[in-house]
């Protein structure tokens, strides 16, 4: 008979808590919308325009896909400078200033603010065709499950591509999707940028009209889940005071 292993008192303890456990994260976020975030939760877009301190409390998976989402973002950037040296990685580019005409003409919305508000964001690669110097596309290349590949482009992604084609005024926006279990890849097309602009531009009156006018954050969309999305956001101890 096996004599059952006697517990080692020293070990144990580090090995269930010194490696897993929610590492705190804080932030004072810049006050302006920024295109990654765009389709993502209106509440906590809400907070982040108005530079709302957040306190993330990040999961050891959390850590790991985004470790290994800028890994093979770098890796990808790499390749193209090599094959394609005048490709701009991380481009620097303005910030998108809406005005509220925008707004009003873009959408036929009544704009809530009245002074311009900003969006910033970084296309991942940037290319001028080599044939017309006037033709550009954007790569921004995206990381996730298996799903990512075959389904389609997630309405965040989505709006964030509507936001660079608005901004840099590119021709083409193309998503490069790896699956990071395997690394499989594809690649895909935005249609209608335009329309994702227009569907950004009615998230950001929604978020203004509560900021300026309604004074409270708004609801958070059906699809946030609280177990997915809210438990790795910095505004968790906002939206759940009590925990
Ligand atoms: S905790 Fe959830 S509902 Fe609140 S801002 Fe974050 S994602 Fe949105």
């Amino acid at each position: 008979m096996t004599e059952p292993a006697s517990a080692n008192t020293f070990a144990e303890p580090i090995l269930q808590e010194g490696l897993d456990f929610r590492l705190p994260q804080e932030n004072d976020p810049t006050p302006r919308y920024s295109a990654s975030q765009l389709g993502g939760c209106v509440r906590k877009l809400f907070w982040k325009v108005q530079g709302v301190h957040q306190v993330e409390n990040r999961a050891f998976e959390n850590d790991c896909y985004m470790n290994v989402g800028n890994t093979i973002h770098d890796i990808l950037q790499a390749r193209i400078k090599i094959r394609y040296p005048d490709a701009q990685v991380e481009l620097e580019m303005p910030d998108i200033m809406i005005e509220p005409g925008e707004v009003l003409d873009t959408i036929g919305e009544q704009p809530c603010f009245t002074e311009p508000v900003f969006c910033s964001g970084r296309p991942d690669i940037f290319v001028h065709c080599p044939y017309d110097e006037n033709m550009s596309f954007v790569i921004e290349i995206k990381t996730g499950g298996p799903s990512l590949l075959t389904s389609a482009l997630p309405r965040y992604h989505a709006l964030q591509g509507g936001a660079y084609w608005r901004s840099t005024d590119v021709d083409w926006v193309y998503f490069y999707l790896v699956n990071r279990a395997n690394m499989a890849r594809t690649y895909r097309l935005l249609e209608t940028p335009w329309v994702q602009w227009q569907e950004a531009l009615r998230v950001i009156n929604l978020v203004e009209r509560h900021k300026n006018e309604v004074c409270e954050p708004p609801l958070a969309q059906s699809f946030i889940s609280k177990h997915r999305h809210c438990m790795s956001c910095g505004y968790f101890y906002k939206c759940y005071p009590g925990g």
